[in-house]
Formats: C-alpha cells, structure tokens, sequence
C-alpha cells in the first residue's frame, strides 16, 4: 500500500478551490462580493469569451494595504471575522477566506489595489497558486484583480465548461442579481468590450428593475414593505401577469445576499398562489433582513443556501405579506400586455454610447449618477403625461369639429394640466394604480353587451372590460362557499325527491374516504342499498342545473387523481371541482344577471383569477385602442 502523507498546500488548495470555483460566474462572484464588502459605491465587472480567458473586476472600496496583499491569497485569510462566534452575526458577505486562495490556484491572476492613505499601491501576481511578482506600482485607489485562463493547467476542469457563450450568460445573470441585491451600488457589465447593462447607484430598486427587465415589467410591480420581530420585507412583486414557467425570476435576497431557498420560494408562491395557475412562477425582487443571528449563511461553500431560525413564523409572515400586497393592487391584465409580456423575454435598457466612468472617477461618477436617474425619471414622466384624461384633451376630440377659440382652450387647458402634473411630479411619481374593482365604484361600471354567449364587454372610465362569464360566476361561487365554509354556515338544500347514485366500488371508497368534507359542505346523504346511495340535502350554492353531473365529476376526479395534503386543501379543490361543475360557458346569461355578476365581483378580495388562476377578465386602455387606429401614435 502506498504510504499515507499529508498533502502540501498547493495541492489541499487546489483540491479548496474545486468547491468555491466551479466556473467563470464563480469567480465573478467571489470578487464581487469582496468588492461590495470593501465598501465600494461602484463595480465594474468585464469578461472576455464566457469569462474562461478574462475576468477583470475593478471596484473603488478601500483597497488592501501593501503588507496584506500576499495574505490574502493565503487560505483561510479573511479580515472579516475573528473567531468562531463571529460566525453568528455576519454582516458581510464573505467570511471563508477561501476564494482568492482557490480562484489563484487555478488561474493566472494580478491585483492592483491602494488605500487611501498609501501614496503608492501595489501591482502583485500570482499563478497556480506561486507567487510571480509582487512591486510597488501608482494605482488608483481601491482595488482591480485581473483573472486570466481559468484551469490553465487543469484541462480536464477546463473542459467541463460549457460554451464561452453559455457561460458568458450565466455571468450576466449573476451580475444582474448583484446589481439588484446592491442598489446603491452602480454596476457595469461589459462583455467582449461591450457594455451589457449598467446602473446608476442611486439606490432606486425601480431603476434597475428597468435597466434589466425593461418597460413592461417596471409597469407590472406591485412594491411590498412589511416588517415583523426580527424580520422585514421589501421589494417589488410582479403582477401575475408577469408569470413564468420557472423559478428563475424569483428574486430573493437574505440580508443583501442572493439566496436559492426552497423555503422562501415555497412562502413567496402561497402567497401568489390564488393568483397564478399552476406550474407557473411569479416575479419578485425580494429583500429579506433577518436580525443576524436568526439566520445561518455558513451551510454551502457558495453561501447560496440559508437556514432559520424560527423559521415557520417567518415564513407565514412572508406569504401572508405577499397576498396582502397583492390583494390591494389593480390586478387586470391588460389585452396589449398580456399579448407582448408573453412572447418577450426582459429587454434591458440600452447602454448609450457615452463613456461610463470607472469606478475610481467619484466625481464623474456622481454626475452620471444624476444623469443617469434623471433619464430614468423621464420615462416615468413619460408614463404620467400620456394619461388617458390628457390624451383625450389633446388627441381624439380635438378631431372632432369645434371652433378655433374652443381649440385653443383645450390646448391651453393640456399645457396648464401639463405643467401641473411637473411641478407636482415628485410627489406623483407612482405608477401603481389602486383597485378599480372595489364595491364603492360600483356605478362607474357600465355594461356593454354580450359575445358569443360567453364574453361580457364591460367599459370602466377609460377602459374596456372583457369578462369571462364562467370564470367569473365560478369564482363568485367559490368564494361564497369558502366563506361561508370558514364561517360554518353553509346552507344546504334539500333535495325533493332525493336524489339516487349508484356508486362503483372505487366512489364508494372515494365518499367514505372524504365523507367528513362532503358532510362539512352540506352533503346531506344515506346508504340507499345495492351499491347505492340517496343525496338528501347539498350546498345551496351548488343547487342548480347541474348538481347531478357536478357531485358525479367530483367523484370521479377523487377517484382518478386521488386528493393529497391538508384537510384544508382537500376541501379547496373539493370546492373548486364543484365550483367548475355548477356553472357553464356558452350559456346565455341576462344582463340582470351580469350585472348582480359584476356587483358580487367587486366584493371579492381576488376577482382577477378563478379558483384554478384563470384570469376572469381582461382588459384594454382607450388609450391603445387609440393607438391601433393610429389616432395617437
Ligand atoms: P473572504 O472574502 O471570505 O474574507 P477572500 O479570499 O475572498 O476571503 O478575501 C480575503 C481577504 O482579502 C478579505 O477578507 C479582504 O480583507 C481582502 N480583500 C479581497 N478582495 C478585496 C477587495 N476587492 N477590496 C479590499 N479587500 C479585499
Ligand atoms: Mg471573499
């Protein structure tokens, strides 16, 4: 047998760095988080092909001083804690004192950093983890480390990276979610010498939000702001209509760091769970401040992973604060939207051309932050000024005939609205729109007509409508089931005569099995021989046409795809099957019975979705009603 020996520090950091360094956004990652932790306001980070042959972060914090510089790359270097109690209550974001040590094992690497109170810096490199060079060197203040051919000498790590392309992507992702997790910092993402995406420090969630995703989400945000012992939450939820098929665009961040949790997807998703289908994810950007020692970051080596302490209540307290959220906005799609939100991926605003400041240029860097927030500012002006009331000033009736005087009053009246609004923009500057469906605005509502035997078309102000009858009516039902349920004071109907089921031997079981639900809705039934049963009695609200094919759908769908969880979600989908079952599509419906509809409508807490998260109404603006016809352009 070969002897046993300890290994040398070379190969023990190589052996590290396979755990921090996994690929290029790795070791973007680990600077950037130094960066941060360093205190610095701005970070550029730029990559060339994926980030394999060039990783260069430059950053304006308080640099390292000259005796320090080879320590750091020492393993289990870190001027961040002390002792194991630290670990406790970190405030940074590394604590490991691992990555510079791993990321220089396996790459050729230089830094470049001074300290404020130094004269002159330090120029120092490092490959494979020896030491090449280490010279005095005028540098600006702060830090830039340079990462060059990553797993130069490791081809078999090398080659499991993906395509430059690929990995290129999974750099800006990354950059993208420390820009959100950082707001006061500013960011620059260049990549093969073309600047990706940028922000401007200012602190502003909604501007980066913008800067990343684009238009149409910063128009979808519902912002959210709570906070309980030892715990709060703010940030900004997607509206549902901003769905997606995964749970890429959850964005949560613990204590200022990007965090993969179960748990907090699981709290976020309850939450938006009336208002989504299933399988489908919302977007969030979430920061989440835990009092330190409530929260343990020291579970995976990348630190993306967290666990609670008292987590339960926390949890609660998010989904219960997410819903809430929810519960208060305007939550109707709108037809133009939902048509350009599903078929497009975020479009980060574009980078203009001027030159962008390094991060050492504070005082460059303090007027583009001006600049920057001042643009951004401009679309929401943008969205202020073309409000509907303004349009209609300036645009359709201004086509319709009128005097000369009467014109110029009108146009006068747009400038003088105009200039109201600027001086009392910062005080407006709010996109989120209040609920429209609420019971005090009941007479604002008019209804239109009827199509193909299924669509109401509704007009509210400057909006128009399109209601689902089914999903409406099955979400009115569901509702007043569920609250009466919660109340205990389900009615029940009696059946005269009752009503006979034969029951094959599997609905048998699937009755006895979920008997105590059925009894708890106002199922009122009696064994009635030979495989049969008699219905006496069943909930009021589900009495109609159909009851006879609804209470045999549900048995049919307990039989077939059995019911998990708890007793509460098996009542919800047993109330949601019935639901679906007791009302139809392609049914004429009354205007009078539209109307009691849309009244019960507004007194729901979530009319937007039925009980399975189809949408029961859509809209569409005046406004883009204008645009097709290309009255306003
Ligand atoms: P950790 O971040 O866990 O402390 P690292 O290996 O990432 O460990 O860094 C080691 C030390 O080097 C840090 O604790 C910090 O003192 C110093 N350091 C690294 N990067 C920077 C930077 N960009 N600016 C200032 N100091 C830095
Ligand atoms: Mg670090």
């Amino acid at each position: 047998m070969t002897k046993i020996q300890l290994l040398d520090s070379e190969t023990i950091d190589k052996i590290a760095a396979g755990e921090v360094v996994e690929r290029p956004a790795s070791v973007v990652k680990e600077l950037v988080e130094n960066a941060v932790d360093a205190g610095a306001t701005a970070v550029t980070v730029e990559i060339k092909e994926g980030g394999i042959s060039f990783i260069r972060v430059t950053d304006n914090g308080e640099g390292i001083a000259s005796d320090q510089v080879q320590d750091a790359f020492l393993r289990h270097a870190t001027s961040k804690i002390k002792e194991a109690v630290d670990l406790n209550h970190i405030q940074s974001l590394g604590f490991r004192g691992e990555a510079l040590s791993s990321i220089a094992a396996v790459a050729q690497v230089e830094m470049m950093t001074r300290r404020k109170e130094e004269l002159m810096g330090v120029h120092y490199c490092i490959e494979g983890g020896k030491e090449i060079s280490f010279s005095e060197a005028g540098v600006p203040e702060g830090t830039t480390i340079l990462v060059k051919n990553l797993f130069f000498h490791t081809p078999a790590r090398r080659k499991f990276l993906k395509t430059p392309a690929t990995e290129g992507g999974y750099i800006a992702d990354l950059c993208e979610r420390l820009a959100l997790s950082k707001p006061a910092v500013a960011f620059r993402f260049i990549a093969n010498g073309q600047v990706k995406f940028h922000t401007s420090g200012n602190g502003d969630m909604k501007e980066i939000i913008y800067r990343i995703f684009g238009r149409d989400f910063l128009k979808n945000l519902v912002p959210v702001e709570a906070s309980t012992e030892g715990f709060s939450i703010s940030g900004y939820l997607g509206k549902p209509v901003l769905n997606r098929s995964n749970r890429n665009f959850e964005n949560c961040f613990v204590n200022g760091r990007y965090v993969k949790s179960a748990l907090l997807y699981k709290a976020v998703e309850e939450g938006y769970r009336p208002y989504l289908m299933q399988h489908k994810f919302p977007f969030v950007v979430l920061h989440l401040s835990f009092d330190s020692e409530l929260v343990d970051v020291n579970v995976h080596p990348t630190k993306m992973d967290i666990r609670l302490t008292d987590s339960i209540r926390f949890m609660e307290f998010l989904s219960h604060t997410v819903g809430q959220a929810l519960k208060e906005k305007e939550l109707i799609p709108d037809m133009e939207q939902l048509e350009t939100i599903k078929n497009t991926t975020p479009v980060p605003q574009p980078v203009e051309r001027s030159h962008v400041p390094e991060p050492f240029e504070e005082k460059r860097m303090e007027e583009y932050r001006v600049r920057e927030s001042m643009q951004y500012g401009e679309e929401e002006r943008k969205e202020l000024f073309f409000t509907p009331q303004e349009t209609r000033l300036e645009g359709l009736d201004s086509v319709s005939s009128g005097s000369q005087a009467e014109e110029q009053e009108k146009a006068t009246k747009a400038v003088v609205n105009r200039s109201e609004k600027l001086s009392g923009i910062h005080t407006q500057m709010n996109l989120f729109e209040d609920r429209i469906l609420r019971e005090e605005n009941r007479c604002r509502f008019e209804i239109l007509g009827q199509a193909f035997d299924t669509y109401w078309i509704l007009r509210y102000e400057d909006k128009l409508l399109f209601v689902d009858q089914h999903s409406a009516h099955e979400k009115v039902k569901y509702e007043r089931l569920m609250a009466e349920y919660q109340k205990g004071e389900i009615l029940s109907q009696n059946l005269q005569p009752p009503m006979i089921f034969h029951l094959t031997q599997k609905e048998e079981a699937a009755l006895e099995e979920y008997r105590s639900h059925f009894e708890k809705l106002g199922f009122v039934w009696e064994d009635f021989g030979s495989h049969s049963i008699a219905m006496r009695a069943m909930p009021v609200e589900l009495y109609g046409k159909n009851e006879k094919t609804f209470f045999e759908e549900i048995l049919d769908e307990l039989v077939e795809n059995g019911c998990k969880g708890t007793p509460e979600v098996i009542l919800e989908k047993i109330i949601s099957m019935s639901c679906k079952a007791a009302v139809k599509g392609n049914q004429a419906m009354d205007r009078r019975e539209m109307q009691a509809l849309v009244e019960q409508m507004l007194t729901l807490e979530n009319p937007y979705h039925c009980p399975h998260g189809r949408p029961t109404m859509i809209s569409m603006s005046k406004q883009d009603l204008e645009k097709k016809f290309k009255r306003i352009v």
